[in-house]
């Protein structure tokens, strides 16, 4: 009796999809999230040594000139600035999504015209997926590295236009699919695609593109499950499968925490009616404070919450943070941070920073948990966050970002905001918080302003 071969490849790879999914497991909570991206590098690392052992490999000059390239790229791409990677992710998507794209092409040609029909309604998908990932992914970065305008583009009939454009896509892949032979007509749905790709992204302004990014995320997820299947790959299926799924849910998380529906975030072209609307305006007056004053009222206060945003981030003020939450703590104050689900430009944006600067975990709150808590607070901090604290979500229906769930600081006794100007947040809307007679304005970069107070609380007497 002979036993079967034992299939190493195939237990290198079930030990990465494990680690694939523990990763997203451990990710999706700040205590694990470290271990968890060292699951899904490990993962990685273990699905990419174990494909080059792949049999079917005859030559490894092209893979190599790949890895060189691929490394070239990708170290650079790695040390962004923490407020780039949004960015940075949606090219990542892009390079992932060109490739799914051209191994999907060279399949085709491989092996058309004998293409089963299962097989080749896949191989549309991935490249249709594939094709209009790769340029949305590249016009969402641009517009979120602004080199791209971040104002959505509109025109009369565009929504039926982009529409009525990915239908061509795909009832030219239906054609394909009865009638391989017509192999003329693939380089044309591709083309659809790529150009789907751009004309979708166009109408959708800077404020929505990490949702959109996460959309085009599981895009790419999706168009790599379908490449594996044709690529008789389990591995591109379970992984594509994940990041397909996982992508989808933080969407639906993002939208349900600005709430907003997907068409709304799709079609909606938001962004454009707010600046129209921060334009006009009569002109009104705020009360600004020093640090000196600033720091005298949180010394006094028996409770603050501080709600950061995406102004700490440009700063990189969350080590000051740090110093502030500690003089404050020794003093005895009840420091605790709000955490807004879409405060900055990812998800966990602020988690992230804050664990960075060793702040304790337990005392990031999220949005529920502190607003309760709001009306008996003494004075809650906003440290460069805006959009998240704007009133007028909850009390002005005509404001484009009504219904957004907010933090509710304006329920605090005193509201002190660091900020560098009056210039709107990231919807280019103006926030009636500012005016409000127990707000405070403390005008200036949020690293330095804070270093001030810390100072002034450092050097002043006890509480
Ligand atoms: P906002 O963009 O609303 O506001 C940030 C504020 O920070 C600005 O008003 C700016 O004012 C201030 N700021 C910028 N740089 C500094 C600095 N160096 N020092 C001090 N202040 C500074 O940020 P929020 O975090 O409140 O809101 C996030 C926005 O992004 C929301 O509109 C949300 O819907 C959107 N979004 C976020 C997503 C996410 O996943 N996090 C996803 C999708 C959308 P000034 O220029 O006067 O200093």
């Amino acid at each position: 009796m002979t036993l079967p071969t034992f299939n190493y490849m195939e237990v290198v790879y079930l030990i990465a999809t494990a680690l694939f999914i523990l990763s997203l497991k451990w990710m999706s909570a700040p205590t694990t999230a470290r271990r968890g991206v060292w699951a899904g590098e490990v993962g990685m690392l273990l699905a990419i040594v174990g494909t080059l052992f792949e049999k079917g490999i005859i030559d490894y000059h092209w893979i190599f000139i790949a890895l060189v390239l691929g490394t070239i790229i990708g170290v650079p791409l790695g040390r962004v600035a923490m407020t780039a990677v949004p960015q940075r992710t949606a090219l990542s998507h892009a390079f992932g999504a060109c490739c799914v794209t051209l191994v999907g092409t060279a399949e085709f040609y491989l092996r058309s015209p004998n293409v089963p029909k299962f097989m080749m309604a896949v191989l549309c998908l991935e490249v249709i997926l594939g094709g209009l990932t790769f340029t949305g992914s590249l016009m969402a970065a641009g517009k979120l590295q602004e080199v791209l305008p971040q104002r959505p583009i509109t025109y009369k009939g565009q929504n039926l236009v982009n529409l009525a454009l990915l239908a061509v896509a795909i009832v030219v892949g239906i054609v394909l699919i009865l009638h391989p032979e017509h192999k003329n007509l693939f380089p044309a749905m591709v083309g659809i695609a790529l150009v789907f790709g751009v004309l979708l992204i166009i109408p959708i302004g800077g404020a929505d593109m990490p949702t959109v990014i996460s959309l085009l995320n599981s895009y790419a997820g999706l168009s790599a499950a379908a490449m594996g299947f044709v690529l008789n790959s389990k591995l591109l299926i379970v992984a594509g499968a994940l990041d397909g799924s996982s992508g989808f849910i933080l969407s639906v998380i993002m939208c349900k925490a600005m709430n907003r529906s997907f068409a709304n975030v799709i079609f909606g072209a938001f962004g454009q009616v707010q600046a129209a609307a921060a334009a006009g305006g009569e002109a009104k007056t705020v009360r600004s404070a020093t640090a000196e004053e600033a720091a005298a009222i949180l010394g006094a206060a028996s409770s603050v919450v501080i709600v950061p945003g995406y102004g700490m981030a440009v700063a990189q003020a969350q080590h000051k943070v740090r110093e502030l939450f500690d003089v404050l703590t020794k003093k005895g104050v009840d420091v605790r941070f709000g955490i807004h689900p879409v405060a900055g430009r990812m998800p966990g944006h602020m988690n992230v920073l804050l664990a960075e600067a060793d702040i304790p975990y337990d005392r990031l709150k999220e949005m529920d948990d502190v607003n309760s808590d709001l009306p008996q607070t003494d004075v809650a901090l906003i440290i460069g966050a805006n959009d998240v604290t704007n009133p007028a979500a909850r009390t002005d229906t005509s404001s484009p970002i009504y219904g957004m769930p907010i933090i509710d600081v304006d329920k605090a006794r005193t509201v002190m905001v660091i900020k560098r100007s009056m210039n709107p947040g990231f919807a280019g809307i103006d926030n009636p918080l500012y005016y409000l007679d127990q707000t405070l304005m403390l005008f200036g970069d949020a690293k330095a302003f804070v270093g001030d107070i810390v100072r002034e609380l450092s050097g002043s007497g006890g509480h």
